[in-house]
C-alpha cells in the first residue's frame, strides 16, 4: 500500500532532482559560453560559434567527465579513443564551409559530438542536410547513437563499418570530415567527394598535419596544410593496419 505521506516524499524527491538538473544546466550554460569566448582566438566565425553554443557537450562525454565537459581538451570516451577538443571541432567545421542542405560524410563518429555540431550547421526543416557518420567500434557506435538520440539530432545516420572505404551507397558527398589520422588520403574518400567539394583529414603518424583537400569542378585535386594536430589513428583497409 502506498501512503499519502510516501507520495509526498516521492514528489519532493522528484522536485529536488529537477531543481538540481536546472542548476546543473545553468552552470553548464555559463561554462559553454566561456568556452565559446575562448574560441575567438582561433578566428572562428559566428555561425560555427552559434552551432557549438547549441550543442550540450556534457551529453557526449562519459558521466564521470561531465564536470570537465567544457575544458578545451580532448577527453577519453573509452576503447583508447577520444572526443576531440572543442577548438579542433570548430576549426574543422570552419574549414569545411558547412552550409544548409549539404550531404556530409564523417569518418570516426566517436561520441557523436562533432556530428551534432555539423548537423547544427546544415539547417533545419525541409532544407536541412544529412550527415553519414561511420564508426568502426561497436560500443562507440552505440554510444554515439544514444547521445545523438537523447539530444534530438535526427539527420545523422550512423554506420558501423570501416570508414576508410567511405560510404559508397550514399556517395557522392559535398563535404568529408575525417576525425582520425591516416597514412595518406584514402582513395575511396577522394572518389566519393563531389566536384566542388571539400575534405579535412589529418595525415601522418607521430607527426600529423591537418590537410584541407579541394576537388574543383573538373575533378582536379589540390591540398593545403593547415597546421600540426594530434589524432587517434584511422584503422582500416586504407588506413593504418593495427590498433
Ligand atoms: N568525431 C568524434 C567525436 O566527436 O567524438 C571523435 C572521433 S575520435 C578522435 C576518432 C574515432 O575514429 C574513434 O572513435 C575511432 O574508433 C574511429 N575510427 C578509427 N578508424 C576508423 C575507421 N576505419 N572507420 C570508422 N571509424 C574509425
Amino acid at each position: 500500500m502506498i501512503l499519502e505521506k510516501d507520495l509526498g516524499k516521492r514528489k519532493n524527491k522528484k522536485n529536488r532532482k529537477e531543481k538540481k538538473g536546472r542548476k546543473e544546466e545553468k552552470e553548464f550554460e555559463a561554462e559553454r559560453q566561456g568556452l565559446i569566448n575562448s574560441l575567438n582566438e582561433f578566428g572562428i566565425s559566428k555561425p560555427v560559434l552559434a552551432a557549438m553554443h547549441r550543442v550540450p557537450r556534457q551529453e557526449f562525454v562519459p558521466p564521470f567527465l561531465r564536470e570537465v565537459a567544457y575544458v578545451d581538451t580532448p577527453l577519453e570516451i573509452g576503447y583508447n579513443q577520444t572526443i576531440s577538443a572543442p577548438h579542433m571541432v570548430a576549426i574543422m567545421c570552419e574549414l569545411l564551409e558547412l552550409a544548409e542542405g549539404q550531404k556530409v560524410l564523417e569518418i570516426g563518429a566517436g561520441s557523436g559530438y562533432n556530428a551534432a555540431v555539423m548537423a547544427e550547421l546544415l539547417g533545419k526543416g525541409k532544407k536541412k542536410g544529412q550527415i553519414y557518420s561511420i564508426e568502426r567500434l561497436k560500443p562507440l557506435f552505440e554510444f554515439a547513437k544514444a547521445n545523438l538520440k537523447r539530444t534530438g539530432y535526427k539527420n545523422v545516420t550512423l554506420l558501423l563499418e570501416d570508414g576508410s572505404l567511405g560510404a559508397p551507397a550514399f556517395a557522392p558527398f559535398d563535404r568529408i570530415a575525417v576525425t582520425c589520422t591516416a597514412p595518406k588520403v584514402p582513395k575511396p574518400l577522394l572518389e566519393q567527394l563531389k566536384p566542388g567539394g571539400l575534405m579535412v583529414i589529418p595525415i601522418g603518424d607521430y607527426f600529423q598535419e591537418l590537410v584541407l583537400i579541394k576537388k574543383d569542378k573538373n575533378g582536379r585535386i589540390s591540398r593545403e596544410g593547415k597546421g600540426r594536430v594530434v589524432f587517434v589513428p584511422l584503422i582500416g583497409k586504407y588506413g593504418f593496419k593495427n590498433a
